[in-house]
């Protein structure tokens, strides 16, 4: 028997978390963003959810092509654009839109030979500091761009900072219409975060295609200001393994590498069948959440490679063969939400659902 550990893609919660970025901004396409292999989902599993998407959003060009190999005919962005010339060959090839967001990514397609010109997107660094061209360069860059016979068309964009934050989206979108005000093309602006709280209210954070990710796998970008459940959004993503043994405890027995753990009475813990090498974080520690049976429990004693012990007091019928939800949905309509996980592990929702681990067997259902 293989171990028995899993994780289950659920394809109509992605379909719905997808349907819930389109009530936000229905006037506005939609981007699936699915780098990082749909944030660990798996880009052929996610597809099965996703395909109804306006486009597919990424960075690793082997990602493009496996979109591709889907037989998906439709818009494909590379969020980061090319890396070095020959990337242009394969946007040519497979029909890539890509970000310019520097003057060597100019200089690319100024030497690169085409037959049909490029879609590109132009971003602007709005206050992120980490890619785009500043308010003062971007302007030479757009006249750049559309003088040259490589490009037909030019979104404007760019990347808000803080849309899950206090500071919010009020300086960068002002510098964004001051600077794009009178360009003409498509906008693109929001994330999940400004798609959730900002995109309902201002056609301008719409604008004409949203570029949601986390949303769509079930974690809100705003945790935990806001919850999963607060935002109408399903998890995507579930981890689960089964108990492989318990233990009667006496108080004042200690459990796991290190004893971290003293039972304070009497107790039964499970032990078990994930740990670390399957993407379940070690840094966390006591009482962090999880669900025995769909009953709510917790942690106790230190994540170790390949088992984690947990607390069945919650849960006295629990033996061997028990079924734990580390995080996602669990049995009878039980749900633990990847993103208290994450903050019991100090991290957010992206961290965990990217990190699940090649060795847990994983099916879309
Ligand atoms: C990752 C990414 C997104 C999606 O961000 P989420 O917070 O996951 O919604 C959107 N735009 C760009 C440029 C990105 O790199």
């Amino acid at each position: 028997m293989p171990r028995p550990i899993h994780a289950h893609i659920h394809t109509d919660a992605l379909a719905h978390n997808l349907r819930r970025a389109r009530q936000c901004a229905p006037d506005a396409k939609v981007w699936a963003v699915v780098k990082a292999n749909a944030y660990g989902h798996g880009i052929e599993r996610a597809y099965v959810g996703l395909h109804g998407a306006d486009g597919f959003a990424l960075l690793d060009l082997d990602e493009a092509r496996r979109i591709r190999a889907l037989g998906w005919r439709g818009p494909v962005l590379l969020l980061e654009g090319c890396f070095e010339a020959r990337d242009l060959e394969l946007c040519s090839r497979l029909g890539l839109w890509h970000t310019v967001h520097c003057d060597d990514q100019i200089d690319m397609l100024a030497a690169h030979k085409t037959h049909a010109p490029h879609h590109v997107f132009l971003k602007l660094n709005s206050g992120m500091n980490r890619l785009g061209f500043t308010p003062g360069t971007y302007r030479s860059a757009w006249q750049r761009l559309s003088g040259l016979t490589q490009v037909d068309d030019i979104t404007l964009m760019t990347h808000l900072a803080d849309a899950d934050g206090p500071r919010g989206i009020h300086d960068p979108l002002a510098l964004f219409e001051a600077t794009t005000h009178d360009l003409p093309g498509d906008r693109s602006l929001a994330n999940s975060a400004a798609t959730l709280r900002f995109a309902p209210g201002a056609p301008a954070v719409r604008g004409d295609w949203v570029r949601p990710g986390i949303m769509v796998y079930g974690s809100s970008p705003d945790y935990p200001a806001a919850g999963i459940g607060a935002w109408g959004l399903q998890p995507t993503m579930t981890l689960a393994a089964r108990l492989i043994a318990t233990q009667q405890l006496q108080a004042g027995d200690r459990v796991g590498y290190g004893g971290i753990f003293t039972a304070p009475q009497a107790m039964r813990i499970g032990v078990v069948a994930c740990g670390y090498a399957d993407g379940y974080p070690r840094v966390l520690r006591a009482d962090a959440p999880v669900l025995v049976d769909g009953v709510r429990t917790r942690l106790v004693g230190r994540v170790s490679m390949d088992m984690i012990t947990v607390d069945l007091t919650p849960v006295p019928q629990a033996k061997a063969g028990s079924l734990a939800t580390l995080w996602g949905v669990g049995p009878n309509g039980s749900v633990l939400p990847i993103d208290e996980v994450a903050a019991a592990a100090g991290t957010v929702g992206y961290e965990l659902m990217c990190a699940l681990a090649q060795r847990v067997p994983t099916v879309a259902v």
